[in-house]
């Protein structure tokens, strides 16, 4: 859900080039990337389009934007020296500006070029200086934003009047984020989105809850008065954790403050983080410099979660290591399984669970081990224990221990992520000693996790 916007924003529109990405071999990462950027400055970024490498598509594209009313439009790719990069000699047909030859620029690609042709000794110079000249092209008026590979970007203010401010940068995302923030500290850039209103953005997270919940929770918080209007909110959810994104202007701080509290009061148990850190940042935190140390020894989720532990810089002063126990013989000689646990219980039972999680942290000398079993599907699922049943046990050498069996909505990879997510929170509520997670929460999240984001 949404409320407030100003309707004074400045609006961007952001233009995707490329036949790779239109015809969806590539897919887009600068998009959504940029629009990100954008809000957090302050500007509206009102569309995404995606055009092939074709110059009246690009125009036409442009063209829109301009009369939908954007003040700024953000170009990405067709910077490169060949010719199906045309997207600069477009941009200065669209805004009326001829192009022409910048030496210093000319001479800065030359010298960038120069380790590249001792590397390729066979290239032909002239050529390569020949196509890259094209490269030192630009509309006469624009503000060069130096290469990040060859290709430079470009911030091209309108000739007069209303028509937008072009910022033209390359395809490649490692070029082009670095040239983002070259062009947000240019003259005209700041000239285009003069009167951005600055917003605040901040994040809650609550794990446990269906979203329909939450969306309740946010009609109460009107009907008593608080003026959510002032506030622009937005649920959806995420490796089944639901996110709540609020974006504000400085005076509604208030507002925002009482809402954090209502919710906070409301579900008490389930809002796990107020200041926008995920639960593996939580966990991290914890287990850095505590001298606890983590070990898994997981089936169905096939190295997810050692997967996920070691996703952080720094995580390794903490997690010593995981096996991936798949059959009844691995989950016996790799994490000590007693034969007879699996006979009498299942190898997807919480008892082998348990002793998963023991032998991990026995194998690995840990302080804290866990254990997952379950069934991902699409085959290998029963009536008793059906397709995303799954079970979990984290234990701690102190002899502190959250064992659970949960259904997890989805397909095989929707259960095989949504475990690493009840695991993880699981190992928080274990280090937090918040103790036991309810069975009657990790159903309400796993409800919450199998329903799409609004
Ligand atoms: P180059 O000098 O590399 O040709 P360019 O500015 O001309 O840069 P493109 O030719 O449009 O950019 O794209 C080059 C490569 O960059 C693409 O093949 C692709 O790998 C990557 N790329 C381009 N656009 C995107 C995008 N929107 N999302 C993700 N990757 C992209
Ligand atoms: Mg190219």
């Amino acid at each position: 859900m949404s409320a407030a916007r100003s309707s004074d924003a400045v609006r961007a529109g952001i233009l995707i080039t490329g036949t790779e990405v239109l015809t969806g071999i590539i897919s887009d990462r600068n998009g959504p990337w940029l629009s990100q950027r954008l809000r957090e400055i302050g500007v509206d970024a009102s569309m995404i389009q995606v055009v092939g490498d074709r110059p009246d598509d690009l125009l036409a594209a442009l063209r829109f934007m301009a009369a939908e009313g954007m003040a700024l439009i953000v170009t990405s790719g067709g910077l490169g020296p060949t010719a199906d990069d045309l997207t600069t000699e477009v941009v200065a047909r669209f805004t009326g500006r001829e192009m022409l030859l910048d030496a210093r620029l000319e001479s800065r690609i030359a010298e960038i070029l120069k380790p590249l042709m001792s590397r390729w000794p066979n290239l032909d110079p002239d050529a390569i200086l020949a196509s890259n000249r094209k490269q030192a092209l630009i509309p006469r008026g624009s503000t060069v934003l130096d290469p990040i590979g060859t290709a430079p970007g470009l911030v091209v203010p309108p000739l007069s009047g209303t028509r937008p401010t072009v910022v033209v940068l390359p395809g490649p995302p490692k070029e082009l984020q670095p040239m983002w923030e070259m062009a947000r500290r240019t003259e005209a850039f700041g000239a285009a989105v003069a009167g951005a209103t600055t917003y605040t953005n901040s994040i809650l997270r609550l794990f446990g809850i269906p979203e329909s919940e939450i969306a309740e929770t946010l009609r109460v918080a009107e009907s008593e008065g608080i003026p959510l209007e002032q506030l622009e909110i937005t649920t959806c959810l995420r490796r089944g954790e639901i996110e709540v994104a609020t974006r504000y202007e400085p005076p509604a701080e208030g507002v925002y403050r009482e809402l954090v509290e209502f919710i906070a009061r409301r579900h008490p148990d389930t809002l796990f983080s107020r200041d926008g850190s995920t639960v593996d940042e939580q966990v991290a935190s914890v287990l850095v410099g505590s001298g606890r140390t983590v070990a898994v020894a997981e089936s169905e989720s096939g190295g997810l979660m050692s997967g996920r532990l070691t996703e952080r810089p720094g995580s390794s002063a903490y997690f010593l290591g995981g096996v991936v126990v798949y059959s009844n013989e691995a989950k016996i000689a790799s994490a000590d399984v007693d034969p007879e646990l699996i006979g009498r219980f299942g190898a997807v039972s919480t008892e082998v669970a348990e002793a998963l999680a023991d032998g991990a942290a026995s194998r690995f000398g840990a302080s804290i081990g866990i254990g997952i079993t379950g069934v991902a599907g699409p085959d290998g699922g029963s009536d008793e224990k059906p397709v995303g049943f799954v079970c979990f046990s984290v234990s701690a050498s102190d002899g502190n221990r959250i064992t659970r069996s949960t259904r997890l909505p989805g397909g095989r990879s929707d259960v095989r992520e949504r475990s690493t997510t009840v695991a993880m929170h699981l190992l928080r509520r274990l280090l937090s000693g918040e103790g036991s997670i309810a069975a009657s929460e990790i159903r309400a999240g796993v409800r919450a996790a199998g329903r799409r984001s609004s």
